[in-house]
């Protein structure tokens, strides 16, 4: 009986919280929208057909099962056994894509027509319109002015995909203002219109529900260890974090593996005291962030603060409410790392393995060196996308 609850204690529960985190603070007039959502959901998840249709995709069009690769030169340095889960294989060069297929899949169950998202750097963005050209569903995608301009190439694909970029033009015009516009766009077409949410934030149901499309890579891994050492699990999983979601679904399926470390790693942009950071739970307390109660970056008086990272997936003030839960709750070992170390661990890990990371996943590189993981132990580390994206930023330290 006890191990029950114990199962249940680091997923969602029927009410929509983990733990004291999590829940619904939306406007009231979203609230249709997101029942709708929270009635259907797990039947239309549980359902054999979408499950076919979900993992044919994810084998055909996304290209999983995503490798699990033993690092054989970054383990020799650090001394232990690394894998790194290849989700920089995916199609379009990340994980982002696992859900939005999920998500588009679930929008047709519900007989929508039309998709609105919000995207900060275009990542999400481009998975999402991705998806639509893929279902032939209306895309319409809002990004802060200020984004537009510093995030072209993303535009440009967006639009190549046949999504039309809404430039968000209040506030600080980036991805705070860009997810208040979709809100807005998604009250005002509450019937035909899915709102796809591109990490595990939001109200309930949306982090327990891109958890789910993301456990497959926790599934994989098991499965994928159990090939190359006779054992499911291994002593540590890694995963950066920004709102979560390569690290929920690298974590999923370990969550009840209380002898498995589960190591998130957050940006810590210029440092944890520079004042220019992303790191929410070293800086964070709890409050409400984009419909749900979680941890997030805010003042004195609960104005959110701006974030700073480097790697423009890390540069959120929040965390899904799951992952507020996890380090509330001891489960979850948070960590950060800083633009610098992050950059050095890219170069560190494209000249050992020949693989460039996307500069989100080398803040979870950057800490293999402060894990204490011996030569015995096992380190399954997800790379959540490639570095291609990044060069810009790459190219600045190549002399
Ligand atoms: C968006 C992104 C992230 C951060 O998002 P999570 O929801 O925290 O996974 C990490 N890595 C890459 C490559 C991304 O594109």
């Amino acid at each position: 009986m006890e191990s029950i609850a114990e199962k249940k204690s680091y997923q969602v529960n029927d009410r929509g919280y983990y733990g004291t985190f999590g829940g619904a603070f939306i406007p009231e007039m979203l609230y249709p929208n997101v029942e709708e959502l929270r009635e259907n959901y797990l039947q239309v998840i549980n359902d054999p057909s979408f499950q076919k249709e979900y993992s044919d995709l994810l084998r055909d069009y996304v290209g999983r099962p995503t490798p699990l690769y033993r690092a054989n030169r970054l383990s020799e340095k650090y001394k232990t056994n690394i894998f790194l889960k290849r989700e920089d294989l995916c199609h379009t060069g990340a994980h982002k894509v696992n859900n939005t297929i999920g998500q588009i899949l679930m929008a047709q169950r519900l007989g929508k027509k039309r998709i609105v998202a919000e995207t900060g750097a275009g990542q999400h963005g481009v998975a999402t319109a991705t998806v639509c050209a893929l279902m032939n569903l209306e895309c319409t995608v809002y990004m802060g002015e200020i984004d537009i301009e510093r995030q072209a190439p993303n535009v440009a694909r967006m639009k190549m995909l046949g999504a039309e970029v809404r430039p968000a033009t209040s506030g600080s015009r980036t991805l705070k203002d860009a997810t208040n516009e979709a809100m807005r766009h998604w009250i005002n077409n509450p019937v035909d219109t899915h709102y796809i949410i591109g990490s595990v934030v939001g109200p309930h149901p949306y982090p327990d529900m891109v958890a789910r499309f993301q456990s497959v890579i926790s599934e994989e891994i098991r499965a994928q260890l159990n090939a190359h050492t006779g054992k499911q699990t291994p002593n540590y999983v890694i995963a950066c974090v920004g709102g979560g979601s390569n690290a929920a679904g690298s974590f999923y399926h370990f969550l009840d593996d209380e002898d498995v470390k589960l190591v998130a790693v957050e940006a810590a942009g210029l440092g944890l005291t520079s004042g220019h950071s992303a790191a929410t739970t070293a800086l964070g307390k709890p409050g409400v962030l984009h419909g749900s109660r979680t941890i997030l970056m805010q003042t004195e008086d609960g104005q959110v603060t701006e974030p700073f990272s480097i790697s423009a997936g890390l540069d959120y003030p929040g965390i899904g409410p799951q992952h507020a839960w996890l380090y509330a709750s001891g489960r979850g070992t948070f960590l950060s790392a800083t633009d610098d170390e992050a950059v050095q661990a890219a170069f560190e890990l494209t000249r050992l393995e020949g693989i460039i990371p996307a500069l989100e996943s080398s803040h979870a590189l950057a800490v293999l060196g402060r894990l204490g993981a011996s030569e015995n132990e096992t380190v399954v580390l997800t790379l959540s996308g490639r570095g291609d994206k990044d060069m810009g930023t790459y190219m600045k330290y190549i002399d």
